[in-house]
């Protein structure tokens, strides 16, 4: 297959640089979270996958045009088997530029990989975990063991790995342990994020009840704890604020009350190779076809009219009674 074709950083339409890339590596999960997915998720079929070899291929063409951080995701990253060797794939890109490999997980396999995650390279994992309460927490991912995150979360620190956990904030589902939550991730030197949760996809009920705006959030936590304003960033969209109580940090994204948009520096793959602008739109190409034939100029080509045509910003409107793309997050990678 002939080389990238020039070396043009990714800039889009509206002057944003575009150094972060999310991958998701499989659509699928063993989990089946309320405001994610529908209980009867039907699922891609596995030849229409990229191959963990085109990923990789796709990934270094990517950082080629100045990609510096690459976040795998899905689904559950970590059910998509022989997902290590991507990650040892993209560690040796370290060379090429690429700074950091990352990875969203639910968590129930990170005691079986977080050791191979740390030698592969990976230092910072996010950890979805939206509740203490291990019967809450099997109704929200209907039929989740929560020991198997915390096993997870427990292995991921011993390995060496920097954790921060996510948690998707509910009103009237776990809107109650948010003290009790900064508290634990104090306890375990981790950073929490906090997100509100997002339209995308059917999920077979209304999000409308369960949507929390982080506002609330905030003004719960500035109850318990002295919430100082930090400068802090990641490559992410949460804004940051120090927890003098417990000295780590508590993280909000909210793509709903507080548009962060204008900052976006990221494209999402999807485990079938087609790459969507935003994560709340439909602007998308499909790479994998062009992949395939290694037909490089094309495939920048098709980059670089996608980036042209970026949405400013996403649409979500949480009172619209249908989502704002009918794909879910497992789909386009969270
Ligand atoms: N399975 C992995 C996990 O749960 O961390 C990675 C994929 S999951 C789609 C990535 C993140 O998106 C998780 O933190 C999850 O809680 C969040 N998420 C999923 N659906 C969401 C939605 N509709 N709105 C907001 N966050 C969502
Ligand atoms: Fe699976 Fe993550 Fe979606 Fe939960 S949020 S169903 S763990 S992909």
């Amino acid at each position: 297959m002939a080389g990238p074709a020039h070396q043009a950083p990714m800039i889009d339409g509206c002057g944003r640089r575009i150094d972060y890339v999310r991958i998701s590596v499989t659509d699928r999960c063993n989990l089946r979270c309320t405001y994610c997915m529908a209980e009867d998720m039907t699922f891609l079929p596995r030849r229409d996958l990229l191959t963990l070899d085109e990923i990789a291929q796709l990934a270094r063409h990517l950082v080629a045009r100045g990609v510096r951080r690459i976040r795998l995701t899905g689904g559950e990253p970590l059910v998509r088997r022989g997902v290590m060797d991507l990650v040892r794939a993209l560690g040796a890109m370290w060379s090429e530029g690429l700074e950091e490999v990352t990875l969203t997980t639910n968590g129930t396999l990170l005691a079986r990989d977080a050791r191979a995650l740390f030698a592969a390279g990976v230092r910072r994992v996010n950890v979805s975990l939206d509740t203490l309460d291990p019967a809450r927490f099997a109704l929200i991912t209907r039929g989740g063991r929560i020991s198997d995150v915390i096993a997870g979360i427990n292995a991921a620190l011993a390995a060496g790995l920097t954790v921060k956990v996510n948690m998707v904030a509910l009103k009237g589902v776990n809107d109650a342990e948010l003290v009790d939550m900064v508290r634990w991730c104090g306890e375990r030197g981790c950073d929490l994020s906090l997100i509100e949760t997002m339209p995308l996809g059917e999920i077979g009920g209304g999000r409308r009840e369960t949507f929390l705006p982080l506002s609330d959030a905030r003004a719960v936590l500035e109850d318990a704890f002295a919430l100082l304003p930090t400068t802090h960033r990641t490559a992410g969209p949460a804004r940051y604020f120090e927890i003098a109580e417990t000295g780590r940090r508590v993280g909000f994204i909210t793509p709903l009350t507080d548009n962060f948009c204008a900052a976006c520096n990221r494209i999402r793959i999807s485990a079938t190779g087609t790459v969507y602008a935003c994560l709340g739109r439909e602007e998308r190409v499909e790479l994998r076809d062009i992949l395939r034939d290694g037909r490089f100029a094309d495939l920048d080509r098709a980059l670089f009219s996608l980036l042209a045509d970026k949405p400013a910003r996403h649409d979500f409107d949480i009172d619209r009674r249908k989502p704002a793309v009918s794909r879910h997050m497992s789909v386009t990678g969270g």
